[in-house]
This record gives structure tokens, C-alpha cells and sequence, in this order.
């Protein structure tokens, strides 16, 4: 076995299932020690939000947290600010004031809780049906407005305005270049709209767990590679499943 860097969604992806997630934190401490792997966890949560996770389901703390889909990035998760070298990419082109006036113009979007917004992330809640009617219209009056953004929609229910240089797929590049992983290395996981960055932005491995929904599977029969696996198990299980399929989990370990 081999060290890799493991880069999962939290929601629906590695919490769902509290034994295979226990199964699966053993063996990722044996490479950690074994091999030098790491672990980073990417979530569309804000850091408030992470804790509240993290405590409620025992979660290990990961070597790197990147938050708020991507447009923060942590590596002391009591740390009270992000990482200013990432953060710092992110401001080019982008003027939270004009985002929120451009997007004010759309009645069906309902704005998430203060929360969730975040310096570089702005996010609303909107129906399926909506989201598709809207999205074109708001693209372009993004940028009307200068404003170099892009529009993620996941769970078909969330709505998250980014710089265009932010995002869970870049996010997991930075690192994996900051600490010298291949992108054959490299191993993505999720569930949902927000990971399809994750999949689509480079050659590291993907893992789709069995329990995927519908936005991303969709996206997966349009981008099928054989860098990306599909499992067939849910949630952490998946994982595993997964990161067996691409040789980072022996038969025998993590059983
Ligand atoms: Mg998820």
C-alpha cells in the first residue's frame, strides 16, 4: 500500500454510517503512521457548522479543513482564521456588494443563514425547478456587474455564489501541490452537486459514493473516466469500497 491523500465530503459521504466510519478512520490512522497519508475534509459547511459535526460525531481532525465550498481553508481546525495565502487568491474580481445586489433581482432565492455567509461565499436556498430557470438569467447579471463568479448547486435545495478561483476542486489542488501528491495520489470523495468540482477539475481518483444524488450521478454519466469509481456501498463504506478499487486499502485492511 501506498500514500495517498484522501480528500472527502463530510455530509453523506464520510458521516451516514458510524461503523463503516470507525472502520475506516483505523485504517486511515494506519497510513497516516504506516505511510505518511493524509486526510482532508471539504465541506460546504461553515467552520461554526464543522464543530458542531465534528463534536456530535466524534470526528478525527482532519491535517487540512476546507470549508464554505472551498473558499476557506484551515490547517489548525481551532485556528480563528483561514489560510491567507488561499484566501488571498480569491479576492481578484470579486465584490461581495455587487453579488448581492445582482442576485437581489431573483424573488425565488431565499438567503442561507448569516452562518453560512462567509467573506468569499454567498448562499441562498432555491427549489430544483427554480434553480433552473434562474441560473442563466443570474450568471448573466453576475456578469453584467464585473463579477467573475461561479454558481454552485447542490442537494437540489442549496445555491452558493463563489470568486471563480475558489471551489472544492482547486482547494484540493492547492494542497495536494502544497504537500507534494501526485494527482494519481489524490482521492476524491462525495455525494453531491458541490463535489462534482472535485471531480471534474483535474486527473486525481474520485470516489462516488453508492448513495450519490441525483445532480452529481447525472454528471457522472456525462463525464464517465476510469479514474472515477462509482461504488456500490453507501457512505463510508463507499470509501472503502472505493479506495480499495484503486489499491489504497489492501483486501485485508479496514476489514
Ligand atoms: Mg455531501
Amino acid at each position: 500500500m501506498t500514500r495517498f491523500l484522501l480528500v472527502t465530503d463530510l455530509d453523506d459521504t464520510l458521516v451516514g454510517d458510524a461503523d463503516a466510519l470507525r472502520q475506516l478512520d483505523r485504517f486511515l490512522a494506519a497510513s497516516k503512521a504506516r505511510h505518511g497519508s493524509r486526510v482532508v475534509y471539504s465541506t460546504g459547511r461553515s467552520l461554526t457548522l464543522y464543530h458542531e459535526l465534528a463534536a456530535e460525531r466524534g470526528l478525527p481532525p482532519p491535517d487540512a479543513l476546507v470549508t464554505a465550498v472551498g473558499t476557506e481553508i484551515y490547517f489548525e481546525i481551532d485556528a480563528a482564521v483561514a489560510d491567507p495565502a488561499w484566501s488571498g487568491q480569491l479576492a481578484d474580481g470579486w465584490d461581495r456588494q455587487q453579488v448581492a445586489a445582482a442576485a437581489g433581482g431573483f424573488g425565488d432565492l431565499q438567503a442561507q443563514p448569516a452562518s453560512e455567509q462567509r467573506p468569499y461565499k454567498i448562499s441562498y436556498f432555491v427549489a430544483a425547478q427554480a434553480a433552473a430557470e434562474i441560473l442563466p438569467g443570474l450568471h448573466t447579471a453576475l456578469a453584467a456587474r464585473g463579477q467573475r463568479t461561479q454558481l454552485v448547486y447542490s442537494g437540489e435545495r442549496h445555491l452558493d455564489i463563489l470568486p471563480a478561483g475558489a471551489g472544492k476542486g482547486l482547494a484540493m489542488q492547492y494542497l495536494r501541490r502544497l504537500w507534494g501528491f501526485a494527482a494519481a495520489q489524490t482521492v476524491a470523495c462525495g455525494d453531491s452537486g458541490n463535489d462534482i468540482a472535485l471531480f471534474g477539475v483535474g486527473q486525481e481518483r474520485g470516489i462516488i459514493v453508492g448513495n450519490a444524488r441525483p445532480e452529481l450521478l447525472r454528471w457522472v454519466r456525462c463525464n464517465a473516466a476510469g479514474r472515477l469509481y462509482l461504488a456500490r456501498a453507501h457512505h463510508a463504506k463507499g470509501i472503502i469500497e472505493g479506495l480499495r478499487h484503486f489499491g489504497f486499502l489492501g483486501g485485508d485492511e479496514g476489514a
